[in-house]
This record gives C-alpha cells, structure tokens and sequence, in this order.
C-alpha cells in the first residue's frame, strides 16, 4: 500500500456542531493540515441537525481552530475546504442528499472516492446511520471506505455485539476504526518503543523481577453536564473497559514479531485472553468502587456526585475504581497490575509505576528507611517522560544510599508541543493505519471482563456511598486493595518528573 496516496480523502463528521468536534477534532484537521500531512485534496462534510450554511459552518471552523490554536495562519484556506449538510441521521430521505454532495466534492476535489465516516455522536446512532451508509450508496466508491467510532463501543457485550453486527453488514473489521484516545496519546505508544527499543528493560519485564505494577488515571473534575451519560456508565464502562485494560495490555504483551496491526493486536488479545476473570464474591477482594462526596479542592468547595445535575439522589453509580488485574501466564503468574482512576481526585494525574522487586540482601541503610525499590514511572499527562528511580552513594564520608531519579520529561526536551491524540488518530486513519485503535476481539473480550464484575456492582447497593472526599485520592478500600498484598500506592505527585 502507498501509504500517501491514501491522504486523500472525504471525511464526513457527522455531529459536526458537538463538543468533540469542536474541541479536538476540528483543531487536529487543521495541524494536520498546516504541516501538510494532510494533502490540498481532502474535503470534509459536517452533518448535523441544526439548519446552517456553509458560510456559518466555515465560521464556526475557524472559532474552533482560533480558541484551540494560537498560530493559524493558513486557516481561511483550510475552511474552504468545509461544507455542511443539515440532517436528522434517523431521517431516511436525507442520505440521498448527502449521497449527491458526497459525489460532487469527491469529483471537484478529486478524492478518488476514498471516504471517512467519522461518527461523533450519541452511541445510540452508530449503527442505523452504518446501516443507512450502506442501504443508500454512500459506501458504494472507487476508493477506500473507513468507519470511525468513537466510544463508547456498547454497554455491555451484548449491546456490543449488536452494534458491531451492525456496523460490520456495511463495513468489514479492517474498515472500522475503533477509537481510544488513550492509544492515540503520545507517552502510551511509547510503552512500547521503551520495552521493545531498550535492552536493559526487556529481560527485567516479568515476574522474576518486577514486583507489581500501577496504572492510575485521576481527574480532578466532576461529571459535569454529562450527568445522564455517566449515570448509566460509572467508572468502570467509562475508563476501565477501554482505556485501563488497554494500557495494562501495552505494558504486558509479548514482543510482537513486527511492529504492523495484526502482530501488535494479536499479542494484545493474547494478553486480554490471560486476564484472570473476576466474578461473584471474589470481587470484593478484587475490585475497590467509590462514589465522590462533598469536599474541597484548591480551596473550592465541592459538591458530591449525587447533588450534580441529572444525577439520582441515592445514586449507586462509582465514580471511582481500584482493582487488582492478574494475567495468567508464563510471564506475569503472581504480578499484580492494580489500576484505580476516578473523578473528583486530588490531582488530574495518568501515570503507569512499575515497581521492581527488592534485591536480595541489602548492604547499604539509608539514614532514616530501608533502601527503596527501583520504580520505572510512566508519565502519561498532563506531564509527559518517564523517570527512573535508583538508589546511588549519598555525597560524603560515608557509604550510605540515597534515592536518585533520571529524568526525561518529553517536552522540555524537544521544545515542542507534542501532538494532540486525535491528531494521530485522524493521521493513522488517513493512512490506512489501524494499530492504535481498538480490534473487536479487545472489545469483546474486555467487556466479558468487566461485565461480570457491573453485574455484581449494578445488583449490590454500596451503602458506603459516598465513601471518598472530592479533591482526595479515593476510598480507603483502595489502600486496603494494596496493603492485602503488602504494597502500597505510590503517590502520584511525588513521582513528577520535576522540572527537568
Ligand atoms: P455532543 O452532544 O456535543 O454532540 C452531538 C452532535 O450530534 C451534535 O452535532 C448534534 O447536532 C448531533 N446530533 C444529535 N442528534 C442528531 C440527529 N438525530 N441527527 C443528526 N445529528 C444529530 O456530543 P459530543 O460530546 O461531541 O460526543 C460525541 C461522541 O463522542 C459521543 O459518542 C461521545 O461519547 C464521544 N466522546 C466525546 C468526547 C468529548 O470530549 N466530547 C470524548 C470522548 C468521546
């Protein structure tokens, strides 16, 4: 395949007026764009149901491209190349329409009658707007078809089932693009490049030498406006189905025997294969869910989940997990990966630790502890490096140890911004490049995982809730989940890369 053949393109948003195309993908076009990555032979149709012209929508590119970007110099070029399509996705009559735009721009612009659908709307519409795709010609082209889908993919295996037939009787599963953002994020596809690229790591990453491993991602916000949404999702369908389980499959996969899609993704699925699966009773010990309270933070006062709007009272929804992950095989029996996210946290903070086992017989005491274990810290956002933390000689007459930490702090190295998830992710499918989105067989399989655990959290009502403070780091179930074990949460803040 000629990779840059393919960056010519017609990309349809459909939910063209929304949140996430506003904010992320529309700047993202225009980077692309602006470092030509994206050919002068693109052209993009916005649909949604508001009533606009093409001038009204061009503006609304250009605001959202200035608010998120302070350098556009090539914008009234890159807006000319937009054009809306007022539609109801569930109106039939109006993809006949669609179908005719669609035609004249891929001739003007000369797209070779490469498409991307770009699905940035409710879940509930992904798949009778694939089925209208396909029912009404707009799949029917010369060139290349591409589906992308933003999360969430179902609520359940079930549902996800459903939708996944749907979408695949107009589109084969090499044509769907499942998006993750987290894979799109820069310090994530580096998981691999510091395994793979790096020979001090590789014979270190198993069960002989590490001894555990933390994936934390905490926001400081609440739910916000999306009250409704997160009501029927919680923590676990909203991060730990997609992004969690997919960042603990990056860190434990076996070398793939080359870096393309299906080699990378067959050693994932290898991984979501040995996840020991949790159910009944066995999810207490597990599995730690939590529901913010009211509290401070930065001297704000807070209020608790079940006093946002949309939110029911006596709400049973976790806005916070902690579980402990095992994946039973030759290289990870007995390690635990424990991961924990939530909202309302003390620090907006995604971070992997992985934390190696103590040596054998310790010859040198620090003044005040024991000699502290070696930690290999991933820092995902908002600062992106990693550190590595060892002990050296304290400076001086005697032998003591000390920790130390190297540094490597991603931006203040290059000097530059790096680029924004989406912006890789829009890039990777105009290449035909599907390694950094999500295989069905990962969903599938993810899913089964955390279904049997919502299956016992849906049917049990925590009388604990609320059982964390806003602006803290989660219930005290989640220190428990550790101490069982004998670990502890290695405190995120204290882990930055400092100002390197
Ligand atoms: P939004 O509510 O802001 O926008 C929805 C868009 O869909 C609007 O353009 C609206 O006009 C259009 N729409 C709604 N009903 C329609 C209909 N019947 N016919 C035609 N158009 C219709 O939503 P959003 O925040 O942009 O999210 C879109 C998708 O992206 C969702 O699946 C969401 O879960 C996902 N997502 C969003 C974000 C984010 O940062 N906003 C992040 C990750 C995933």
């Amino acid at each position: 395949m000629n990779q840059n053949d393919n960056q010519t393109a017609l990309i349809m948003i459909f939910g063209a007026t929304g949140d996430l195309a506003k904010r992320k993908l529309f700047p993202s076009l225009y980077r692309l764009f602006e470092k030509n990555k994206l050919s002068d032979k693109f052209a993009v149709i916005g649909v949604a149901r508001r009533p606009l012209t093409n001038e009204e929508f061009q503006q609304s590119i250009k605001d959202s491209v200035e608010s998120a970007i302070e350098k556009e110099d090539r914008i009234e070029e890159f807006a000319s190349h937009f054009y809306y399509h007022s539609h109801d996705v569930t109106d039939s009559d109006s993809y006949a329409a669609l179908k005719n735009m669609a035609n004249e721009l891929d001739n003007r612009y000369e797209l070779n009658g490469n498409r991307i659908f770009y699905l940035a709307m409710a879940p509930e519409f992904f798949g009778p707007i694939a089925l209208h795709l396909k029912s009404d010609g707009l799949t029917d082209v010369t060139g290349f078809k591409r589906l992308v889908i933003e999360k969430p993919f179902g609520h359940d295996l079930e549902s996800a089932k459903e939708l996944n037939n749907q979408i695949r009787t107009a589109f084969s599963e090499d044509e769907v693009y499942r998006i993750d953002h987290y894979l799109g994020k820069e310090m994530v596809q580096n998981i691999e490049v510091i395994r793979f690229a790096n020979a001090i790591f590789e014979p270190l990453w198993n069960n002989r030498f590490i001894s555990n491993i933390q994936v934390t991602s905490s926001e400081t916000l609440g739910v916000e406006e999306r009250g409704r949404y997160y009501e029927k999702s919680g923590a676990l369908r909203d991060m730990v189905q997609n992004h969690m389980i997919q960042m603990v499959a990056l860190l434990a996969m076996e070398p793939p025997i080359r870096l393309n899609t299906e080699e990378i993704r067959s050693e994932k699925v290898k991984v979501l294969r040995a996840l020991r699966p949790i159910e009944g009773e066995e999810i207490h010990k597990y599995f730690a869910r939590g529901q913010y309270g009211e509290g401070t933070l930065n001297n704000q006062s807070l209020p608790a989940y079940r006093q946002e709007t949309m939110v029911d009272p006596s709400s049973n929804t976790e806005t916070f997990v902690a579980g402990k992950l095992m994946i039973d095989n030759f290289r990870w029996a007995g390690v635990p990966f424990y991961i924990r996210t939530g909202k309302r946290m003390e620090t907006k903070s995604t971070k992997i630790v992985i934390q190696f086992k103590d040596i054998p017989m310790n010859l040198y005491y620090q003044t005040e502890q024991q000699l502290k274990p070696n930690l290999l810290v991933i820092h995902i956002q908002p600062e992106e490096g990693i550190t590595l933390h060892l002990n050296a000689k304290r400076a001086g007459t005697g032998m003591e140890a000390t920790p130390i930490k190297l540094n490597y702090a991603n931006k203040g190295i290059d000097g530059l911004n790096t680029p924004e998830a989406y912006e890789k992710l829009l890039y990777d499918c105009m290449r035909g490049d599907a390694t950094n989105f999500t295989h069905w067989d990962e969903v599938a399989l993810s899913w089964s995982f955390t279904d049997k655990i919502s299956a016992v959290w849906e049917n049990t009502k925590d009388e604990s809730f609320p059982n964390y403070a806003s602006g803290t780091m989660g219930p005290k179930a989640a220190d428990e989940l550790l101490e069982q074990d004998g670990f502890f949460w290695w405190p995120v803040t204290n882990l930055d890369v400092d100002n390197c």
